[in-house]
This record gives structure tokens, sequence and C-alpha cells, in this order.
């Protein structure tokens, strides 16, 4: 195929992206094209960009995880998806589909996953090749727009609420009300869950409120755990999407005995534990990555059923670079959208 395309490409660790144009990518056996319409712009998209997690992508590599759009092409051995479909293609490109974690419902910690704008090309582009057996429908009441950000962000807040064993009438705090958090407060809502948001920003925490939040507590101002110990005995659950270290301890302290709280944020470093607290509280701590396609359909389904919507700004694939800039400084309420 000798058609090319508009992509934004890593070619230089920690460089600006390179917008170029290049081929348009072939799909293979069992593999797909899409015209992408939409693609979020996620933290760890920057990642790819600062080439420092110990496996770096090979370059040049397009990121992206987030892209939705319309299947224009097929390659061989595809039954599941037909052109003119709509489509997600999430962070998880493709795993195996054979070891023990594939088999027991853990797609998601294949050891040889290959991962979207990553291992291979993403979304920060006109088209992508996704894996058919990978990609997932979008229901027909999600805008691209909308449906972009709960690709990853959506799908990991989704995941990280059911990872926390939470119930109904449950209260769950959701530390952070970034990208991730105003998505969790939402889905934490949905689920019938009570919400106490906390942040360091006021903006933030009148968005929570908006949004559900029965509780918002900015933690510059209130200590946090004596005031949710006074007021409700501590939170069943928390989920700390904060890209803080300092809201990971937090987060320990808010909870009731027996709670769980569910690690999604991922800042650099580690924070400390109190064995003894967590032993004779009967703490439990998880951390949750993404979603399987399982997750994700499921995620999608409750959005378009509980009207959960990101706030979005959006932004052309030439402004690539700008955004970028912007998350690195500080950290973006709601989530950005590459519209195509
Ligand atoms: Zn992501
Ligand atoms: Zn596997």
């Amino acid at each position: 195929m000798s058609a090319r395309m508009r992509a934004a490409r890593v070619v230089r660790f920690n460089d600006d992206l390179e917008l170029a144009e290049v081929p348009v990518p072939t799909p293979g056996y069992g593999e797909i094209l899409v015209k992408v319409s939409a693609c979020g712009v996620c933290h760890t998209d920057l990642h790819a960009v600062h080439g420092d997690w110990p496996d770096k992508p090979a370059l040049p590599r397009i990121p992206g995880h987030e892209a939705v759009g319309m299947v224009v092409g097929l390659g061989k051995g595809v039954a599941n998806v037909a052109v003119g479909d709509r489509v997600g293609v999430p962070w998880l490109h493709r795993a195996c589909g054979r070891c023990d974690q594939c088999l027991s419902g853990w797609e998601t910690l294949c050891a040889t996953q290959v991962r979207s704008g990553y291992d291979v090309d993403g979304g920060f582009a006109e088209y992508v090749v996704a894996a058919a057996d990978f990609v997932v429908k979008v229901p027909s009441a999600l805008s691209d727009q909308q449906a972009a950000p709960l690709m990853c962000a959506g799908l990991t807040v989704y995941k990280g609420l059911r990872m926390s064993d939470a119930k109904p009438g449950d209260w769950v705090v959701i530390s952070g009300v970034g990208g991730l958090g105003h998505l969790a407060v939402q889905y934490a809502r949905a689920m019938g869950f009570q919400v106490i948001a906390t942040d360091i920003d006021d903006a933030k925490l009148a968005l929570a409120a908006r949004l559900g939040a029965a509780m918002t507590l900015n933690v510059r101002t209130t200590e946090p755990a004596g005031f949710i110990h006074r007021s409700i005995g501590g939170a069943h659950a928390a989920l700390v999407t904060a890209v803080s270290r300092s809201a990971f301890g937090q987060a320990v302290d808010m909870l009731r005995p027996g709670g769980t709280l569910v690690l999604n944020g991922l800042p650099p470093g580690e924070f400390g534990l109190n064995i003894y607290d967590v032993v004779m509280r009967a703490l439990t701590l998880r951390g949750s990555i993404v979603g399987t396609r399982h997750d994700l359909s499921r995620a999608l389904e409750l959005a378009a059923q509980a009207h959960i919507e990101a706030t979005v700004h959006p932004a052309r694939l030439d402004d690539i670079n700008e955004v970028l800039d912007k998350m690195v400084r500080s950290s973006l309420p709601g989530r950005t959208v590459l519209e195509f």
C-alpha cells in the first residue's frame, strides 16, 4: 500500500515527537486497520516518549493507547469484526492466550503481552493496526471523543474499583481527581458506592462534588484520616489515582479495619508502611493495572448506561508536543483527546 498518513512519533527519547508523513500500515494475519477518529493522551504515553521504563520501546514508535475509530481494512483470518465497525484499541494490543495468566482471566499480566503505542505503533496517527481479537466494540451511545478516554483511564479505574471489593453503600475514597480520578468518582457512584474525594486543588474537588462525591476533602487544609475516622469510622476502600507518593500512605490511614487500598497512580519510588498497623487492622493492598477485554466491555457499557462523561479537552495531532509539555508541568484536569 503506498498511501501515506500523518503520525506523531518518538524518534529520540526526551525529544519532541516528530510529526511525519509515514506509510499507512498493512494489517497482517488476524489484524485490522482502524481509521482513528479520536485518541486520548495518557500519562503513560510520556514513558514511551521519555524511555524511562527499564524495557524501552524500539524507535521510531508512534505512541497512543486510547484510540477509537472505524475498521477500514481486514487482514486474513479475521472473523469477529467487520469493515465499518467502530472499535477501541486499548493498551493491551494482544496477549498470548495460552499462559497461566491468560487462561485464568489475567491477560493483563501475560509475560509476552504486546502493548499499543509502546511495543507496536499506537493511535497518534490517522490509522492504526490492531489485533482483531483484542479490540472492543464501542456502544453507540458513546461518542468517539467520550469513548477514547475510557480505553485506558476509564478502564483502569473501573478495574481498580472492582479490585477494591467494595459493595454498594460502602464508603470509597478516590484520592486524586485528575484524568483518572474524575472518571473514578463517576464509576464509583455508578457502582453504588459513597464517594469521598481527596485532592489538593479546590477546583478539582468542586468537580468531584458535581460528579456525585458525598464528601470532598482538601488534604492541604484538612487532616483527612482523622476527619474520615471521626465522621464515618474510616473508609471501606481507597483508590489512589494521584501521581503523588504521599497520597499512598495517607490513603492507608483513611481505611477502616479490614479495608482495602488499591494502587492505580504510578509515581516513581516507594512509600512507607507500618507493619503493625497493616497486620492489626488486617488491611489489604492491591496494585491494579488497566483491565482485560472483558473489563473494557463492561466499563464501556456502564459508562453508556450511567452517562459517565469524561471532561475532554480536544486537541489536534499537530498540538501533541504542547499537550505533552503541559502534562509534564502540571496535571491537566480531565483528559486531552486528539481528534482526527
Ligand atoms: Zn494509559
Ligand atoms: Zn499469556
